[in-house]
């Protein structure tokens, strides 16, 4: 097994994800077979229990896996399928070590930071990489190691150490580090100041580390001077200075560094030079300059809860951005503080509520993503409504869809307060429930989680035509609660048909309208398995619906070609 270690200074937030997966895709078209590992320092066993506020979406994995979102990046890069393993942090190296250190596995030793947590960290990383993500049998050419936070963070010593100590022990051919740094300008002259990353090698040499390349993060293009002074500072040859200046979109990224030559030098530290092949990034260029191309735009307004950060739905806007590509098409994304549709808000602040339904009046489609808690959902019904009477297409994930449910029981089925016992623990009408199977004390790894299937057992119906024709769909779930299996009947006799449903027939997951042009709620999050050049049919199916293609569509690709 092959290395490449991807550290990061000076500042976070400098794209190393991206960074990350794109030497991955480069290295994939030089015929290698790669996969990934990302590494996060902080003290959570994993992101499960952690704000999107604060850290940004929740990536799902098919085996259940709450992961960060970076791990979305290698899937959408690199076209493969990771397991929770692929994702370390502090506190599961902790948890594996003490659940050793209870069981006696030490044999009266002092546990220490070093040896038992780097080993169990290097173990851990070693086995691991070794585990096939792309479908293929047998361990990859190379793993693709990211060390979140920067170097010098209390919390990634243990990490960097043990890393130190992996490079030692795999020998240099085995071994590539990549720091990726910044080069801010500044001062009116605007020279690009290469100090800070001179201190981060210099921190990083002083752990044991050397890096062999470095990946320059600027606005603009670096000045060969500056490339000159790295090079002589950072003890690392000049042709190994990458630089990632900013780009029209990400897909750039693989190219940039393909066109300095980035796996050259990779592959020449790795000792692969003769068995790689010369990078076929065809279909990525394709993509690339497609995207910058495109001059048409859809309007899609995403009603939700986390609209600060955008972060929040970072797989949402890449799945919308994959089937608005595909139909060449540029996503105009209208984000809706979904509180700020609610009546409370005209009074409060009306410049703000007048705002909102402006822009859920001008969208061509609705989503309604996935989220917790109670705050904002009366408007992300009263988004639910509009879509529904006005025929706006509309598609609700997960939350999206116990939306539309209690919104359809309230509005059609007159139940006033019908209601999630999520957000109403008392409601006289129940209309989604808290699973039987969930835990109500502990927050991690409890829900529904991961792939599930999905039977299609309404053949003429829209997400089955869009899927094409199959019986069944395996998507990524993440839940606690679902549609209350005692009133499907009553929903589906005034109208909302669930078209899909889990193996058992018991569980929801997927709701239509028939009588509307694009309605459609998943229990699912079929974002997490869109990728670049696969789109999720669903998300297809609203841009569809949204631009007035759909049904064209649908009849073209009548028996699922
Ligand atoms: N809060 C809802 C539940 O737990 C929806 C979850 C989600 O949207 N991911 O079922």
């Amino acid at each position: 097994m092959k290395y490449v270690l991807i550290s990061g200074g000076v500042v976070s937030g400098l794209g190393k994800g991206v960074t990350a997966s794109s030497i991955g895709v480069v290295l994939k078209a030089c015929g290698l077979r790669v996969t990934s590992i990302k590494i996060d320092p902080y003290l959570n066993i994993d992101a499960g229990t952690m704000s999107p506020f604060e850290h940004g979406e929740v990536f799902v994995l098919d085996d259940g896996g709450e992961v960060d979102l970076d791990l979305g990046n290698y899937e959408r890069f690199l076209d493969v399928t990771l397991t929770k393993d692929n994702n370390i942090t502090t506190g599961k190296i902790y948890q594996s070590v003490l659940e050793k250190e209870r069981k006696g596995d030490y044999l009266g030793k002092t546990v220490q930071v070093v040896p038992h947590i780097t080993d169990a960290i290097k173990d851990w990383i070693q086995s691991v990489a070794a585990i096939p993500v792309d479908g293929q049998e047998g361990p990859a050419d190379v793993c693709v190691i990211e060390l979140g936070g920067t170097v010098g963070d209390i919390e990634s010593m243990p990490f960097i150490e043990a890393l130190r100590q992996l490079s030692f022990s795999v020998g240099p051919d085995n071994f590539c580090l990549i720091h990726v740094s910044l080069i801010p300008v500044l001062g009116v002259v605007g020279e690009q100041k290469t100090k800070p990353t001179q201190h981060s090698v210099r921190e990083l040499r002083a752990l044991g580390l050397t890096p062999h390349l470095l990946a320059c993060r600027s606005a603009e293009p670096l000045l060969q001077n500056t490339k000159d002074k790295l090079s002589q500072f950072c003890h690392v040859p000049v042709e190994n200075i990458l630089n990632i200046h900013d780009v029209p979109n990400i897909w750039h990224i693989p190219l940039l560094l393909k066109n300095q030559n980035a796996h050259h030098s990779i592959l020449q530290q790795l000792n692969l030079l003769e068995k790689a092949t010369s990078p076929a990034l065809q279909q990525w260029t394709k993509m690339a300059e497609t995207y910058d191309n495109i001059t048409d735009s859809v309007r899609i307004a995403m009603v939700g809860k986390y609209v600060g950060l955008t972060d929040s739905y970072l797989s949402v806007i890449k799945a919308l951005l994959h089937a608005c590509v595909a139909l060449s098409l540029r996503p105009s994304i209208d984000w809706i503080a979904a509180s700020d549709l609610e009546e409370d808000s005209a009074e409060s602040t009306p410049e703000a509520h007048a705002t909102a339904w402006e822009t859920l009046k001008r969208a061509d489609c609705v989503l309604v993503p996935g989220g917790f808690g109670d705050r904002g959902v009366k408007g992300m019904m009263l988004a639910a409504k509009y879509a529904r009477e006005k025929k706006v297409p509309y598609l609700g994930i997960c939350l999206g869809m116990q939306i539309s449910v209690i919104e359809f029981a309230r509005s059609v089925l007159g139940l006033d307060r019908a209601n999630s016992v999520e957000f109403d623990a008392q409601t006289p009408n129940p209309v989604v429930i808290f699973m039987p199977e969930g835990s109500r004390t502990h927050m991690g790894s409890t829900m529904r989680l991961g792939s599930r299937r999905t039977l299609l057992q309404t053949p003429g119906c829209i997400t089955s035509k869009l899927y094409g024709n199959s019986a069944f769909v395996d998507e990524r779930h993440r839940h606690r609660y679902e549609v209350n299996p005692a009133v499907i009947r009553t929903l589906e006799e005034a109208g909302l048909k669930f078209v899909g449903k889990d193996e058992t027939g018991n569980r929801m997951e997927i709701l239509e309208l028939p009588s509307h042009p694009y309605y459609v709620g998943v229990q699912f999050h079929p974002e997490f398995k869109s990728r670049p050049a696969r789109p999720s049919a669903l998300f297809l199916g609203l841009i569809l619906a949204a631009t007035g293609k759909l049904e064209a569509y649908l009849s073209r690709h009548q028996n699922g070609s």
